[in-house]
């Protein structure tokens, strides 16, 4: 349902609970962040209120400066902590947060079961973190592009893995993603009001583009190896 996304020198952790907070209006079941720490990714979950999950996060050191979070309206699984996103690869490594549905992810589930990967949600979803770490080189651009290739459906995504930090991949198709440059940093969303605080001049993503976030940047793919250059949309209108 909704998507926030940021990577810069401030400390994420309340930069993804105000996000979160401005994307309510749409209407969520549960919440989740995943958060770089000392290079490893950190995720927390909970059923209910972003102020739930802000009081979760409250007491735990974060000081991480790269993360994603989410509001999950369920489609695929009941409304529960483990299908709550951020979904992570086996091996914790890589996180996924998504809007939307994969329709061919039981096949998918399957192939990758027969593979030795281990499920540990009910939702479409987690089979995009097992894609991408099926795919990973150390390279998350080119993981998630190969993951997309492989799936059905509608997607707005973002992904972050523990090995490359600081770094996140946006893509989509039939779902938004917008993304936008800050004074701090590079953001990235599903909806303009999550980020419109820190910049009014943002990029609606395309489908089947890529974004790729560095604290200091903002690369546009068609797919990985070409850049284009995309449009730059201001935002005039008041929240
Ligand atoms: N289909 C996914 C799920 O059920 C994403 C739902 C959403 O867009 O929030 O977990």
């Amino acid at each position: 349902c909704g998507i926030v996304g940021y990577t810069g020198i401030e400390p994420v952790k309340d930069i993804l609970i105000e996000g979160l907070k401005r994307l309510e209006y749409r209407g969520y079941d549960s919440a989740g962040v995943a958060i770089e720490n000392d290079g490893e990714l950190e995720v927390v979950h909970c059923v209910g209120k972003v102020g739930e999950l802000a009081d979760k996060v409250a007491d735990r050191s974060m000081p991480g400066t790269c993360g994603i979070g989410h509001t999950r309206w369920a489609t695929h699984g009941r409304p529960s902590e483990k299908n709550a996103h951020p979904h992570t690869s086996c091996d914790g490594r890589i996180a996924v947060v998504h809007n939307g549905i994969i329709e061919n992810f039981a096949e998918l589930r399957e192939s990758l079961m027969a593979k030795g990967h281990v499920f540990t949600s009910e939702t479409d979803t987690e089979v995009l973190a097992h894609l991408v770490e099926d795919a990973y080189e150390g390279d998350l651009l080119h993981a998630v592009h190969a993951a997309t290739q492989r799936v059905i459906g509608a997607y707005g995504l973002a992904a972050v893995a523990a090995d490359e930090p600081g770094t996140i991949i946006a893509t989509r198709k039939d779902s938004p993603i917008v993304i936008g440059r800050g004074e701090h940093g590079s953001y990235v969303a599903s909806d303009i009001i999550a980020l419109i605080d820190a910049t009014r001049d943002v990029v609606i993503l395309g489908d089947h583009q890529f974004a790729k976030l560095t604290a200091d940047s903002i690369e546009y793919f068609k797919e990985p190896g070409e850049r284009f250059e995309p449009e730059v949309t201001h935002i005039d209108w008041d929240v």
